[in-house]
């Protein structure tokens, strides 16, 4: 199967955002399309046997005229090789920058990482230091608290986030830099709420969703594709504000729960038994039957490329919240809109993650720390808004929440370029 670009995925994206805004002046397309810069290195690292590898690594920096890049380091190997890498850590860089104009950051788009990966390679914790450092020497020019913010992606954690901070400080004359990147553990200058920041972000957009819907959320039902991190803590909320979640599934099946079954419940049976399935008095159903369950909000929270026009057309639910990234092929879209159904795309419902990234660096430049409850007041602030700022464009344009929020998006990075303009 054809490998599709994802870079030219993106571009189409912003090339339709600019024809429902009406812009038609090419430059201006092409401007907001491609990144103002792609760097590509080469990491040589010294094997614990002796011998030397080298690694491709990438940072694509896409657009900071609203403030300073973010976005995630992944070290992973997709199929497509190094060079499908670079275009993919261009689109994505290019989704950052849009999904930090939703929820109005004053950051840009960013992504970078390594052609490498940890889960199925053998690579030693020295290996992988060595790695990670030497990436971040390699692209220490170019990051920096005020310029380029990175952040943990596919395979990375607080822990390379912390190499690449004390990489940065040591070639800065020993700078305290914690402002560099974010996603740190607590000790070293992380968030509290981060660990929770996608779920929760997930739950306050289906709220709004069904605030505008006219549907009650307290005894609302919930289906939960995936129960990670950001499936689960969706579900947590979820059932907070007052709804049940009825279904959910992992890489080893997909259930129907018991009525009145808590979250809490199933978090413990998965810590148990590794998996949902077998959950006592559940039943087990297929994937699609769990992306067409009986339920109000469905919450695909794990995989891309799940919704299918066919399960658009059988879905019942009223909301669909993306937790996960690109779970909807394109093809779904049109029917799921006709259909009447409430999309929150995931640039929008799972933002949640970045606003916490952001105030994990308004923290660590003010040297001074918020409570959990602080945080997540903040993000909630952030996000709501984005909500109904992007739900607002969809009514004015007559388009779904997927378009409006990039029309949102490309509207206000055209704004802050048209008061920066260009120079020289
Ligand atoms: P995670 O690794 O914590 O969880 C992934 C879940 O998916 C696991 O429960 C796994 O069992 C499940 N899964 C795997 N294969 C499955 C299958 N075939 N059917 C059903 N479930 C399956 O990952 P995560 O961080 O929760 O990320 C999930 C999605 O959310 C990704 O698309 C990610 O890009 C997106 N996302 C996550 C964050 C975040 O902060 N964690 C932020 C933004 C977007």
């Amino acid at each position: 199967m054809a490998i599709s670009d994802p870079f030219a995925n993106s571009v189409k994206q912003v090339n339709d955002a600019c024809g429902i805004l009406g812009i038609k002046d090419k430059g201006l397309m092409e401007y907001l399309a491609i990144p103002n810069r792609v760097m590509r290195v080469k990491i040589p690292v010294r094997m614990d046997d002796g011998s030397i590898r080298v690694f491709i690594g990438f940072r694509s920096q896409h657009n900071n005229d609203r403030g300073p890049y973010k976005g995630g380091i992944r070290y992973f190997d997709p199929e497509g090789g190094v060079e499908y890498m670079e275009r993919e850590v261009m689109a994505l860089s290019s989704w950052m920058t849009w999904k930090c104009a939703i929820v109005d950051i004053p950051m840009g788009g960013g992504k970078g990482g390594i052609f490498v990966n940890p889960k199925t390679e053998k690579i030693s914790a020295g290996e992988l230091e060595r790695l990670t450092r030497g990436f971040a020497y390699q692209i220490s020019e170019i990051i920096g608290p005020q310029k380029d913010i990175p952040a943990p992606d596919v395979y990375t954690t607080g822990r390379e986030m912390t190499q690449i901070m004390d990489t940065y400080g040591k070639l800065h004359g020993n700078t305290y830099a914690p402002g560099v990147i974010t996603g740190k553990p607590i000790p070293m200058g992380g968030s509290l709420a981060r660990d929770v920041a996608t779920g929760l972000g997930t739950a306050y957009t289906v709220r709004e969703a069904a605030d505008e819907i006219g549907l009650e959320l307290k005894g609302a039902t919930v289906a939960l594709q995936g129960f990670g991190n950001a499936s689960t803590f969706s579900g947590v909320y979820l059932e907070e504000m007052g709804a049940e979640v009825v279904a959910v599934s992992d890489s080893k099946g997909d259930v129907l729960l018991p009525s009145g079954t808590k979250v809490a419940k199933v978090i413990k049976h998965k810590q148990k038994n590794g998996t949902v399935v077998g959950f006592p008095g559940s039943k087990k159903i297929t994937t699609e039957e769990l992306l067409t369950a009986e339920c109000d909000v469905l919450v695909p929270g794990a995989l891309e490329n799940q919704i299918t026009a066919q399960i658009a057309r059988n879905m019942k639910c009223q909301i669909v919240a993306e937790a996960a990234n690109g779970p909807t092929l394109p093809a779904a879209d049109p029917i799921i809109y006709r259909r009447k159904i409430m999309m929150i795309p995931g640039i929008l419902a799972n933002a949640g993650g970045v606003c916490i990234s952001y105030l994990e660096w308004v923290q660590n430049n003010m040297g001074y720390y918020w409570t959990f409850d602080e945080v997540a007041k903040k993000m909630e602030a952030q996000i709501t808004k984005g909500f109904r700022d992007g739900y607002h464009l969809s009514i004015k344009h007559k388009v779904d929440m997927r378009r409006a929020t990039m029309v949102l998006a490309v509207q206000r990075v055209v704004e802050a370029f048209e008061h920066k303009g260009i120079w020289p």
